[in-house]
């Protein structure tokens, strides 16, 4: 299922499937998450996205967007490294025109890390621009899309926005379900005040980048929640890629 385990001669035919591309970030996640978090999670949900659509999974892009307190705890805390956006934007055009003009057909670009978001829009839209698009069907979204405000809600019993779950139960608990040898849930802190999204600060308010880079709550997390959140999103993101092939 990956990508960079073909041989040259095997590559073409395995590009008119699917082929995911995982997009993360090196990024603290608290106290008691690894900097991979936004790269195991693409990669791992990639894995599974791939497999049940007999596609394949390109090699995982692990360095994104600066970190922002409100959706990532920035640079109060160490561990981020980052790419300035327009070396990103850069970046992610080339590795995905790259990847089209290699033969990929169909490709689901899969993100894992908040800030990331609108420089993989902006890449794919000026690969279109620029006609490097194509005849290829591309679907891009971080992996959260596909997740409701009231799937959240039945699952951990409460929301507090996207932004706000960096560090928060939902990746506490796909960490506990996926690679729960990197979660160390007795260091694991709650932050009760609410971080607000899309407001840019600066200097920027103390209670804004969380409890020790925690923006919400997490102890309560689960690798039981981790597994219900993980079938879902990946469940759904197989009917997307069903209903656009
Ligand atoms: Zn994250």
């Amino acid at each position: 299922v990956k990508y960079s385990h073909l041989t040259w001669p095997e590559v073409g035919g395995a590009l008119s499937n699917w082929l995911v591309l995982p997009l993360g970030s090196i990024e603290q996640h608290g106290p008691h998450l690894p900097l991979c978090v936004d790269e195991v999670l693409a990669e791992t949900l990639a894995d599974e996205v791939a497999e049940r659509v007999g596609g394949f999974v390109a090699p995982t892009f692990a360095y994104g967007a600066r970190s922002l307190p409100n959706s990532g705890g920035g640079p109060r805390y160490p561990g981020t490294v980052h790419l300035s956006g327009e070396v990103l934007l850069k970046a992610y055009q080339e590795i995905i025109s790259s990847f089209i003009r290699g033969g990929a057909r169909r490709l689901l670009v899969l993100n894992g890390h908040w800030e990331n978001e609108g420089l993989i829009f902006e890449a794919i839209d000026a690969c279109r621009e620029n006609g490097r698009l194509a005849e290829s069907t591309v679907i891009a979204l971080s992996w959260w899309a596909v997740v409701h405000e009231r799937d959240m809600v039945e699952i951990f019993g409460s929301f507090p926005g996207w932004h706000a779950e960096h560090a928060g139960q939902a990746e506490t608990a796909l960490m506990l379900a996926y690679n729960d040898q990197l979660v160390h849930m007795d260091r694991a802190v709650d932050h009760h005040d609410s971080v607000p999204a899309g407001i840019y600060a600066h200097p920027s308010p103390e209670g804004w980048s969380g409890n020790d880079g925690v923006l919400a709550r997490t102890t309560h997390a689960t690798s039981e929640q981790g597994r219900l959140l993980r079938a879902l999103v990946v469940d759904r993101l197989v009917a997307l890629l069903r209903t656009t092939a």
